[in-house]
Parts: C-alpha cells; structure tokens; sequence
C-alpha cells in the first residue's frame, strides 16, 4: 500500500466552474471573487473577507493594514510555518518568538505575556494543525495591553470555539494551497470585522487604490483570480462533508493508536484536523519510525522539522541565537503527522494504525 500524507481533490464541478470562467468576461478580481469573499466571510461569521494570491500575501495584507511596520514587534510561535515570521520580516518588523503549551502545541498565553515590551504592537497566534489557539485569553491580554490581535488561521477553515468561529476574534489570514482544508490552487483570504481595515486590504491588495487609478499608499498586486476563486467557491461547499471525514479519521485514530501520544483537545473546541500530529514517547527515535513508516508505504510527514526561531535566517540575525522555547524545541523532535484526508479509506485507515502501533 501506498499512503500518501495528503490528497487534494479536484472534480468535475470546479472544471465545470473553471471553465466557466474562461469563458466569460472576467478573468481576475472580478464578480466570482466578490462571491466568494462573501460566502467565506459569511461562513465564518465575519463581516469582511478579501481574497488574495495567497496565504503569505494575506497575511503580508493585514499585517501592513494595521500600520505594523519597522520598528514594532509581533509575538508569534515558533512552532509553524516559515510564512508565519517571513510576512512580519517582510513589512519591516520584528517577530518575537513565545513558547507553546506542551498539550495543544500551540502559542502559550502566560509565554505572550512574558514576552510584551514596550515595542510589541501584536500578537498572531496560529491554529495549528486545525486547532483553534486560545483567543479569549488572547483577546483579554491584547484589551489590557492596547495590542492588535491577529490570526494565522491558514491551516484552519471553520475550526470553532464553542458556536464561534475562527476568524472572528482578529484580523485572521487564511491559505488555500492545494493541501490545506480545501483549495483554489494559489489563495488566501482576510477576514475582519472592522470596516477600515477591510478598506486597507483592499487598497494594499491592488496597488493602494480604492478608486481606479487614484493610488493613496503603496499597495501591492495581490489578487486572486476569478478561476481560483471559481474553483473556492466548489470546495467551499464541499468544506463541511470532508471536515466531518477528518474528524471521523481522528476519532479513529484515536481509539486504535497504541504508543503514541494522540491529539488532546480543549472542552468546547472544534478541531478541524489539517494534521492529525502525534507524539513519540521520551527516549523514542522519531526520525527512524517515520524512516520505516514511509518505507513501509504510510506518509508520514514532521511538521516542521527544524523551528523557525532556528532556520538559517534567524540564526544569521542580531537577537535570535540566545532564544530557547524548551517546548517548541522538545516537541519539534518528537512529533510526526499522519495521513488524514478526507478520502482515506477504512482500508488505508486500518494499515495506517497497524504500521504506526508496530513501529514504536
Ligand atoms: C500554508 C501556511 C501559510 C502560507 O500560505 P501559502 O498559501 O502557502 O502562502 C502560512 N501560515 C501557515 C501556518 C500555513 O500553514
């Protein structure tokens, strides 16, 4: 058998849609990327979505909408994607890396709070994995300290705390890169609630303009095209079904797993499984069991081997070879992600959980 780590979908309605498309007048940022800003927004419960070229350009878009600049510090986890730190390096500013709470992996409140100085302007936590990160104890702090709040919800369409959605709480940057939650080949999306800041994105999205040809700031060409989201807009639909089959792969999992460590969820939150990450036990060589898991045939994946605070980049930058998150640093060798698309079968399923039990 051959597992891959993940499978994005394509069917006949987003080549339908996609053609569409061709077919009509509008080819970038016209009538089906109003619709699908609409749609995503409205599923999420914000009052604004703006679709981009991608994640790090969302991200880029609603960091730069809220002024954040040279000499302003942003609080983010370690524990993540690269894009998380580039897009803060990218407008002129500084991230400041806080540790995670070992049972969630993700950004630690009382590590975000030990890390405020007079310099820090946000904080951006990421859902990780699908998980919501903890954003009422994150809104409370950003309220007592006068910070932005900001989301990297790239990894978690529709993920919720209680009846609320991700998405909602700060300025929250989605990515729909073919293996996230659902795609549109290249995209991202802003949500806010907040007029003004919609207004921004929207101006720093197509080279700072609200009315054609009249340029208020510089802006950048960070748009979407009407085939991407054409293709959103199919997926979206499809969101609920194949979030409901992740879970029910984690549910599996969860009950089958027999050495490692399986994902723990907070009281009240929906975890969308992006990644279904598990643990290795203390004194267990991670790296030789998803050597003989991928031999084996099960894609097994380490997301992310090395983290950010000690890529190559960082570690050649005034400041960041003195910084040790114990967590980030334990976990980053013990973890490893299992195959949890929503097109894995019972069969896939079943060989997966018989591999992983007999590895480790
Ligand atoms: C995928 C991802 C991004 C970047 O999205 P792209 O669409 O690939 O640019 C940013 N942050 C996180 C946490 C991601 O997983």
């Amino acid at each position: 058998m051959q597992i891959p780590i993940a499978k994005p979908f394509i069917g006949e309605e987003e080549k339908q849609a996609v053609q569409q498309v061709l077919s009509g007048g509008y080819l970038t940022t016209g009538p089906k990327v109003a619709e699908f800003e609409k749609a995503f927004a409205a599923m999420h419960g914000a009052k604004h979505g703006i679709a981009t070229s991608n994640g790090t350009t969302a991200l880029m878009a609603a960091i730069m909408a809220h002024g954040i600049g040279p000499g302003d510090e942003v609080i983010i986890p370690s524990f993540s994607f690269f894009a998380t730190a580039s897009c803060i390096l990218s407008v002129g500013a500084r991230p400041v890396f806080a540790d995670i709470d070992p049972v969630t992996f993700n950004l630690s409140p009382e590590a975000v709070e030990a890390a405020i100085t007079p310099r820090t302007k946000a904080i951006m936590p990421v859902h990780l994995y699908g998980l919501p990160a903890d954003m009422p104890r994150f809104e409370a702090i950003c309220q007592k300290h006068g910070l932005i709040l900001l989301e990297d919800a790239a990894q978690a369409h529709m993920a919720a705390i209680g009846e609320r959605h991700i998405g909602t709480w700060g300025t929250a940057s989605f990515s729909f890169y073919p293996t996230k939650n659902m795609t549109t080949t290249e995209g991202g999306m802003v949500l806010t609630n907040d007029d003004e800041i919609a207004r921004k994105v929207k101006m720093i999205r197509a080279q700072g303009m609200n009315t054609q040809y009249y340029h208020e700031i510089v802006g950048y060409n960070f748009r979407m095209t009407d085939m991407a989201a054409a293709i959103g807009l199919v997926q979206m639909g499809r969101l609920p079904d194949w979030t409901c089959d992740r879970v029910g792969h984690a549910a599996f999992y969860n009950a089958h797993l027999e050495s490692v460590e399986t994902p723990k969820i907070p009281e009240g939150y929906t975890h969308v499984y992006h990644q279904y990450t598990v643990r290795v036990p203390e004194g267990v060589d991670r790296d030789a069991v998803t050597k003989r898991l991928n031999e084996r045939g099960v894609g097994v994946r380490v997301y992310y081997p090395l983290p950010i605070h000690r890529q190559p980049v960082f570690q050649a930058m005034d400041g960041y070879k003195d910084v040790h998150l114990p967590v980030t640093e334990n976990l980053t060798a013990r973890v490893f992600s299992l195959p949890v698309y929503p097109s894995l079968t019972a069969e896939e399923r079943d060989y997966v959980v018989q591999e992983v039990n007999a590895a480790c």
